[in-house]
């Protein structure tokens, strides 16, 4: 069988600003679990994102910083991407909406949609300020009319996530000035989102796969779907190819119908780089590539709902399409849960939270992703404490499998200098190299099912069972008297943390390919990430990419030669102090007085 072609599609993160932990929680790293896995596998992984650059988020941030919407987009899509690096996020191509491709990308879908009658105009009421500006949705503040939040922005309410028009809000007014904006009837372009209803109620009931919270509020959102606008009152973003609209300096593309096909934009993005400008139809238009979403549940309907309802507006049609297949629905659509930081809100467009940057300057990423993965919103909202963090840090990262590998490498360095010639094997021994062996099929398992927490408790288990293994055996003890048993129970334990290394793979990249080091292997099981600059019509930008295809290992228990030199053992884990640690980050959070629990 040749390879499955996996898709693994990310939320594209806004470059409004600097992100935090919450963030690459929802998104970053259990996606990287997923791509790096199937890669394992010897799948064929298309991981693809990118910065969402256009729509009023980047409009704010610029008018508040006093620049044009393009300086403050280069500059934080720059810094996502060295954020998305250092943590280790192995996307085949993270790019921008701003590129010329993407907007032949979204151009075409448009003009396709609204050529075969999907995209339709209808007069919306729009706000502007009482100086006669128009007033973009997220300019705009008001009371949630479903939950009672009364910081909803124009567009969405973070509070309950429900998707949001100005006109919605109770008590709208201007976050500009204050003012309350008045309301006047524009014209725009609308997607017929009824059209598909029936479509996308049969094929959600159809996804029993999903978690619970991203069909149901799914199935409820298209017993209700109204036509819903794709154009705005604005200056940024990317240009409507529709008569009548395309010579309008001031109407653009609304940003969330842009955005979400940058999944198709990247691919295609991704094909041309590297050589091969038809290899995105391998999954795109292949009805047995996997494709599998993941984001933040406050944007599921954007994945379940209105991008798929693009794609089967668009069938084959376009330039892109060509005839050549229909575009594939997603496959799994993995929504996390909000991670609150110190029991708040965590969002960035609030000004709270801890900001990925600060995070790796002071810990290593391993640590970072570890518990965002153990300890993270996988399934529940879950509040972020620097104690807890510390605590899980040492009590299971740094007590179980950082320990397992320091205590039995040391000793094997130490007493042999190389993997250990393995003598005749227990019963006992082959138990404890059958059991680690069969976490392959038990963590994968999980992995594909998007329970990254269990996968990672599985692997955790075996940890423990092997430093059972090594306190029952105590090879150490056994170096004067018995030096050939000595060597076999070494040998055994080396086996399993090499087995264990791969299955931490997904999960601690980096301290994986250091043990992969430290073990006398050569090359990548986990590599460096780079930096590539893309030309496109006469644009330049820069995307976050890798060299996979070069990398080593599988998943599956693997060969260590007795007889490897081994090299010398460093720890892959720091310990923390949680008293400083917690005293020092609620200081830097402005919160120096915690509340008593
Ligand atoms: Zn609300």
């Amino acid at each position: 069988m040749p390879p499955r072609k996996v898709l693994v599609a990310v939320a594209w993160p806004y470059a409004s600003g600097p992100r935090h932990i919450g963030h690459v929680a929802g998104f970053g790293v259990p996606s990287d679990i997923f791509g790096r896995y199937h890669r394992l596998k010897g799948d064929d992984v298309l991981m693809v994102s990118g910065t969402d650059e256009h729509g009023t988020p980047v409009m704010v941030a610029a008018d508040k910083e006093g620049r044009s919407p393009r300086e403050t987009a280069d500059d934080y899509s720059r810094l996502i991407r060295e954020d998305l690096r250092d943590l280790g996020i192995a996307y085949d191509l993270f790019t921008r909406t701003t590129t010329p491709n993407h907007y032949r990308v979204t151009q075409d879908l448009f003009r396709t949609l609204h050529e075969k009658g999907y995209i339709v105009e209808d007069t919306m009421m729009g706000a502007f300020s009482p100086d006669g500006r128009t007033l973009p949705d997220r300019y705009i503040e008001g009371t949630c009319p479903i939950c009672g939040y009364e910081a909803a922005r124009g567009d969405q309410c973070d509070n309950c996530g429900n998707q949001l028009d100005p006109t919605d809000l109770i008590n709208p007014r201007s976050r500009i000035d204050g003012s309350t904006p008045e309301f006047r009837e524009t014209k725009h372009l609308f997607l017929d989102l009824p059209a598909f209803a029936e479509r996308l109620a049969e094929w959600i009931k159809g996804q029993r796969h999903w978690r619970t919270n991203v069909r149901n509020f799914s199935l409820s959102f298209v017993r209700d779907l109204k036509p819903r606008a794709v154009t705005r009152d604005l200056d940024w973003g990317v240009t409507i190819p529709v008569p009548g609209y395309a010579e309008d300096p001031n109407k653009r593309i609304y940003v969330w119908f842009d955005a979400v096909i940058g999944y198709l934009s990247a691919a295609i993005e991704w094909a041309t780089v590297v050589g091969r400008p038809d290899a995105w139809r391998e999954w795109w238009q292949n009805a047995d590539a996997n494709h599998v979403y993941f984001m933040g549940k406050d944007n599921i309907v954007f994945h379940t709902v209105i991008w798929p309802s693009i794609l089967l507006g668009y069938e084959e049609g376009g330039e892109y399409g060509a005839g050549k297949g229909k575009l594939e629905l997603p496959d799994n659509v993995v929504a996390s849960e909000f991670l609150t930081m110190e029991s708040q809100k965590a969002s960035a467009s609030r000004g709270v939270g801890i900001l990925v940057r600060d995070f790796l300057s002071r810990y290593e990423p391993d640590a970072l992703r570890y518990f965002l993965t153990a300890a993270g919103p996988e399934q529940q909202d879950t509040d972020f404490t620097w104690a807890e963090f510390a605590r899980r840090n040492n009590d299971e990262l740094v007590a179980t499998w950082g320990n397992l590998v320091n205590r039995t490498l040391t000793s094997a360095y130490r007493n042999f200098r190389v993997v250990p010639e393995q003598g005749e094997l227990t019963a006992n021994d082959r138990a404890l190299l059958e059991a680690v062996a069969g976490g392959f099929d038990l963590v994968g398992e999980h992995i594909e099912a998007a329970r990254f927490k269990a996968a990672l408790g599985e692997a955790m288990q075996l940890a423990r069972r092997v430093n059972v293994y090594v306190n029952d055996q105590a090879p150490w003890a056994l170096l004067e008297s018995d030096r050939e048993r000595a060597a076999t129970v070494l040998y055994s334990c080396l086996r399993c943390v090499n087995d264990l290394k791969t299955m931490f793979t997904p999960f601690m990249p980096f301290s994986s390919q250091k043990l992969h080091e430290l073990l006398g292997h050569d090359g990548y099981i986990a590599g460096p990430l780079e930096f590539r600059d893309v030309e496109d019509d006469g644009d330049e930008h820069v995307v976050l990419t890798g060299d996979y295809d070069s990398w080593v290992g599988s998943w599956e228990p693997s060969e260590l030669p007795p007889g490897q030199a081994l090299r010398e053992p460093e720890p892959l884990f720091r310990k923390l102090d949680p008293a400083k640690v917690e005293e020092e980050e609620l200081k830097r959070m402005g919160l120096q007085d915690p509340q008593p629990a």
